[in-house]
């Protein structure tokens, strides 16, 4: 689909200088072309669209998408999308440079992370807040000054709101039906709203004082901030998986997790789980590895092959550690 769309482009150069503002349906009657940066929103974004659009993603199962880069081929084909779906607040890394080229390029760019509420990540948890020497000392702290987190598909809550202000902009797309893409979003909103429902009645059971995480970087604090679960610490403690990890950090977190008796830490599937076993065998006392599907979808027979699939995994697996 999309080689036989590139190469009518190349045929007609001319053509293509206009085509930022045409799009693809306007020059022959095709779909439009909707590029989406990451596999899970691909999915979603599919969901919405149906057979409206031909939909490419850029990152591969398991790819890791803070570091993800574009090909040639792909950048071309996010230059030329009719529209960009990222999920921005800098997730995608590796792909600031080309989403900022295609946007000057005049590709329409639609962030995900800018249709909702974005939590602050100061890289301080609150074991440090309970002391007030330094919470005062934290503000005069660089690393205290806060980031956007960019992880908002964790809350499927938020994913509603994002995929009817998503389906509202596709609608204006040439060559579509509005009425279509609405009611596609607005089933697949429902299912959202039954997989919040889902998640919720997988972590009941957990205890409140067992509803703690400690995962492989700061990937889970929008789901932590949707199911009353409060995360106290990251293997990697950063907002990426392109930070740092000292044997200091590791020691500390080991302390804390056998302070707090927690049963299981939560590695990822696209990260190694090297770092993680490391701070499991730290802490001993037979804490056991986890995985979750945080940034990626799955393969075939995972579970994890939809964003609904996933996120309703990752409760199951994390309802039954914590229970
Ligand atoms: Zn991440």
């Amino acid at each position: 689909m999309v080689g036989v769309l590139t190469s009518c482009r190349d045929d007609s150069d001319g053509a293509a200088a206009v085509a930022t503002e045409g799009s693809a349906a306007a020059a022959g009657g095709a779909r439009p072309s909707v590029v989406v940066t990451t596999n899970i929103l691909g999915d979603v974004v599919s969901e919405v669209l149906g057979d409206q659009a031909a939909v490419e993603v850029i990152m591969p199962l398991g790819s890791a998408p803070h570091d993800f880069a574009a090909s040639a081929r792909q950048a071309e084909a996010m230059t030329r999308a009719d529209l960009l779906v990222v999920n921005g607040a800098g997730f995608e890394e590796g792909l600031l440079g080309v989403i900022d080229s295609a946007g000057e390029a005049g590709a329409p760019v639609f962030s995900f992370a800018e249709q909702v509420d974005l939590l602050e990540f100061t890289g301080e948890h609150d074991e440090h807040e309970e002391d007030g020497e330094d919470d005062e000392e934290a503000e005069h702290d660089e690393q205290a000054e806060g980031s956007d987190d960019p992880h908002i598909w964790t809350d499927p809550s938020r994913m509603a709101q994002a995929v009817a202000a998503f389906a509202e902009r596709a609608g204006e797309l040439d060559g579509v039906d509005a009425g279509v893409i609405e009611s596609q979003a607005a089933a697949y909103v429902e299912e959202l709203d039954d997989l919040d429902a889902e998640i919720e009645d997988l972590l009941a059971d957990v205890p409140s004082e067992r509803r703690v995480l400690v995962t492989n970087h700061e990937v889970f604090g929008y789901f932590a901030d949707r199911y009353d679960l409060e995360v106290i610490g990251a293997v990697i403690p950063s907002l990426t998986t392109n930070a740092s990890v000292s044997a200091a950090d590791i020691e500390a977190l080991a302390g804390l997790i056998r302070e707090r008796g927690m049963p299981a830490i939560f590695g990822e599937t696209t990260q190694p789980t090297q770092l993680a076993e490391a701070l499991a065998s730290e802490v001993g006392d037979g804490v056991e590895v986890v995985e979750l599907f945080a940034e990626s979808l799955g393969e075939d027979g995972s579970g994890a092959e939809t964003y609904i699939g996933m996120m309703s995994l990752n409760a199951e697996r994390i309802g039954g550690a914590l229970a």
